[in-house]
């Protein structure tokens, strides 16, 4: 039945299913090499505060170009790295990498950095707490400059408390941020069982900032929200002048977007830090 039903037209379905599986199968092993040769790179975007437009901080986005199939985007890579195991041993790398290089550039700028770790590394939660702080300890990076970022699949992921597993951290001063947020299932009384210092407004909700008024009052509630909750809020994703605007007349401290910078690499991100310590305005920054 399920061979006549391919030939009546549900062919082109199998075969992009065989597309997609065959594609898994060739990032699987390449992204096992990759790893193996420490292939993969970090890219860094500015984190700015909204009220003066000076760089306080960078996020840093993993990055992946393979000599054969070009660049290959973390949204397809994180989820496979998730489903085979591998992504420890590229989460290890990335905070390898940021801690070094924020630890280098403390002698520029008091700067903050923020990682991104997969739920499923909070799965070992304590062994991962642990390798955190050894890393700090290794580079150098003071504790209170790194923010780890989680995103709100790991409220679902994980219903056990994480607040006494994650202790040291805070004991430490490391900040915890909820990534993404809005975006997941909004399980709100999760907020105070776990250590969050900070909270990223998702990009969705600027989008339509100008002609919807629930859009607006959502990022209104949500900012109102984190204050009484005492979580520092970076909105993420801002493209135009008047997300920021709207932004910085609510109260929120910070963001990070096309606006002001993608992600960029180290050196590019060291002659922003650069071009900001001479007094040159950025062209793309407008602080009104
Ligand atoms: P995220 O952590 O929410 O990161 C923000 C994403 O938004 C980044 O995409 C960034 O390049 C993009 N972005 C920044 N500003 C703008 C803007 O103004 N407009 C638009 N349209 N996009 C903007 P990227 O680098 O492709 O990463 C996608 C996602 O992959 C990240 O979302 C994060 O969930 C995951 N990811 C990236 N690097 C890592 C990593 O090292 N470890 C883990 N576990 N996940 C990572
Ligand atoms: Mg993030
Ligand atoms: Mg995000
Ligand atoms: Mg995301």
């Amino acid at each position: 039945r399920a061979k006549e039903q391919g030939r009546n037209g549900f062919s082109f379905y199998d075969a992009s299913m065989d597309h997609f599986a065959q594609r898994q199968v060739l990032l699987d092993s390449k992204l096992r090499q990759a790893l193996e040769e420490r292939q993969l790179s970090v890219n860094y975007q500015p984190i700015l505060a909204l009220n003066t437009g000076r760089i306080v901080g960078a996020e840093a986005l993993v990055r992946w170009r393979d000599p054969e199939l070009g660049w290959i985007s973390p949204a397809e890579f994180i989820p496979l790295a998730e489903r085979n195991g591998l992504i420890h041993k590229l989460g290890d790398q990335v905070l390898a990498q940021a801690c070094s290089q924020a630890a280098r550039w403390q002698a520029l700028s008091p700067l903050q950095i923020a990682v991104n770790v997969s739920s499923i590394q909070f799965r070992h939660g304590e062994a991962l707490c642990q390798r955190v702080l050894e890393t700090l300890d290794r580079t150098g990076l003071p504790a209170k400059c790194l923010t780890i970022e989680v995103t709100e699949s790991l409220l679902l992921d994980n219903h056990k408390d994480l607040s006494a597993t994650l202790q040291p951290w805070v004991a430490h001063g490391v900040g915890l941020a909820i990534d993404d947020f809005g975006t997941g299932y909004s399980a709100l009384g999760y907020l105070q069982r776990f250590p969050f210092s900070k909270l990223k407004i998702d990009k969705v909700f600027l989008n339509k900032l100008d002609t919807s008024a629930p859009d607006r009052s959502l990022v209104e509630a949500i900012l109102a929200m984190a204050r009484a909750l005492g979580l520092e809020v970076v909105a993420e994703g801002i493209e135009h002048d008047w997300q920021a605007q709207f932004l910085r007349q609510r109260g929120c401290h910070f963001g990070q977007g096309y606006l002001y910078s993608p992600a960029v690499t180290a050196e590019e991100f060291e002659r922003l830090l650069h071009q900001e310590s001479q007094h040159q305005p950025r062209k793309a920054l407008a602080v009104g």
